[in-house]
């Protein structure tokens, strides 16, 4: 035990002025722990809580890992052919009388290729993607962005990109529409370098294939690449683990009750476990597979519907297995508190305020910002003139920009962000949807007319002077 007056003078040897009225943070009593030469165990009262968390550290050093398929999610401009690529994959890969079964639309399909499987999310678009991730999960292994070649780059090809990236989610760009007399590739290419995602063929890092989702053209080589892909990522799974899966459909079925569709992440899932899944629990009554047959279990990277909810599980929860039934609602409970206590311990106040405090701290490295703005001239000055802006420690991070007003999608995507990203209109305004979403979320949007304003308010930001807005 150390008394007071150590402590304050150890402290004042490390630069720090403290005095016993002080509260220190972890970092400090670490610190301190360690001019001691004490032992400090960081006890975080939550912990216990997070389900998701104990299960990922007990099943952290399996030596079972066997290859697991990946999961893909197509994204892309409205138009551009997600819809059509999914059913042109999903109708040449799985044929209904070789299976015995009707193909179901259970939010989620597997097809093989060369003997190797590969899951499709089946719902197209970036906001499911995000929605998901922003509730901590992360289902998708490789985006696909479509981009049909008669129509070029547009605004959600853009916004498909950035969430891709935001995610650290490896893609594979589609070029779809190869069938038809305008089609023109080398334009989607050229646009697409210029953003920085050049070719292979160029020279690049970044697959581009060449398909039609209306010939099935390149439907083959759309496939490889993703198994290439897949295979440079190594995804492993342990099958003989309990399983850990993530929930991306859920409806209330007639005599059926609450129906999930779920992918496994880990482990296998089988009929009778036990599980907890985000507030609700229960117990594995049916499986059945995207063929609509009834299956016994689910393997890693599997998609399956399963039915046995207490209540209509949450798209985006992870449903993990435990030993009793007894246990799977006492966990589920506590999910439930520890979700309320993080609640509480959230700041509802401004994210500037509480990124100009973080900042101040020295704990944030990266400043993350949306840039929408008019015209394509003033986005590239913004950008240029933010790139430039840093101090020692924090440099601003551009996660999308783009021309045109302030959308629901931006704000979704700022809030998927870590820490959440703030949104800076030139020029434009929020739409009412954003408007309500950001109030919902807490994300901070603001909107300029002058240029030098919005610089000199992120400048302010990083050198943490900003006054906060009441
Ligand atoms: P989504 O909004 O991205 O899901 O796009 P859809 O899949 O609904 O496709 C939009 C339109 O483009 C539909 O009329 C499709 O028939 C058409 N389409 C999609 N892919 C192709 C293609 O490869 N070639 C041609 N010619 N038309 C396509």
């Amino acid at each position: 035990k150390k008394s007071l007056e150590e402590v304050i003078t150890a402290l004042r040897e490390l630069g720090e002025e403290r005095d016993k009225n002080d509260f220190l943070g972890e970092e400090y009593i670490e610190t301190l722990a360690e001019e001691f030469g004490v032992p400090v165990e960081v006890y975080d009262p939550l912990a216990e809580f997070d389900y998701v968390k104990k299960y990922d550290e007990k099943c952290a050093n399996s030596e079972n890992l066997k290859e697991r398929p990946p999961i893909v999610t197509i994204m892309g401009h409205v138009d551009h052919g997600k819809t059509s690529l999914l059913d042109k994959i999903r109708n040449s890969r799985i044929t209904a009388k070789e299976a015995g079964g009707i193909t179901q639309h259970i939010g989620a399909y597997m097809v093989e290729k060369d003997g190797k499987k590969i899951t499709f999310i089946d719902t197209p678009g970036h906001e499911a993607f995000t929605e998901m991730r922003a509730r901590g999960a992360q289902v998708t292994d490789i985006a696909i962005i479509v981009v049909a070649a008669d129509d070029g780059v547009m605004p959600q090809t853009r916004e498909a990109i950035a969430h891709a990236q935001a995610a650290e989610v490896p893609f594979i760009i589609a070029v779809n529409k190869i069938d038809k007399p305008d089609a023109n590739p080398d334009l989607v290419k050229s646009q697409l370098a210029e953003m920085g995602i050049t070719p292979v063929e160029w020279g690049g890092e970044y697959e581009f294939v060449h398909v039609s989702a209306k010939t099935g053209e390149g439907i083959d080589d759309l496939l490889e690449t993703i198994l290439m892909q897949a295979e440079i990522m190594e995804l492993k799974a342990d099958p003989t683990c309990p399983a850990k899966a993530v929930v991306i459909e859920s409806r209330i079925e007639k005599g059926k009750g609450p129906v999930g569709t779920v992918i496994v992440k880990n482990g296998t899932l089988k009929k009778q476990d036990s599980f907890v899944c985000g507030i609700t629990y229960g117990r594995v009554r049916l499986i059945i597979d995207d063929l609509g047959k009834q299956k016994k279990e689910v393997k890693p990277g599997e998609p399956a519907e399963i039915t046995g909810f207490d209540e209509a599980p949450i798209a985006g929860d992870t449903l993990v297995v435990v030993e009793s039934d007894k246990l799977a609602k006492e966990t589920a409970d506590k999910w439930k508190t520890f979700l309320e206590e993080r609640e509480k311990s959230k700041s509802t106040k401004a994210t500037l305020e509480d990124l100009q405090k973080m900042i101040l701290e020295g704990e944030l490295k990266k400043l993350p910002v949306i840039v929408k703005a008019d015209t394509q001239g003033s986005v590239e000055a913004i950008k240029g003139s933010l790139s430039k802006l840093k101090n020692e420690e924090v440099k601003v991070d551009v996660i999308h920009s783009d021309v045109g007003a302030i959308t629901e999608n931006d704000v979704i995507l700022a809030k998927a962000s870590e820490p959440k990203a703030i949104i800076l209109g030139f020029n434009v305004r929020p739409t009412s949807g954003a408007k309500t979403k950001a109030k919902q979320e807490g994300i901070e949007i603001r909107t300029y007319s002058i240029i030098y304003d919005l610089l000199d308010d992120v400048k302010e930001l990083l050198s943490g002077l900003m006054t906060p807005k009441v």
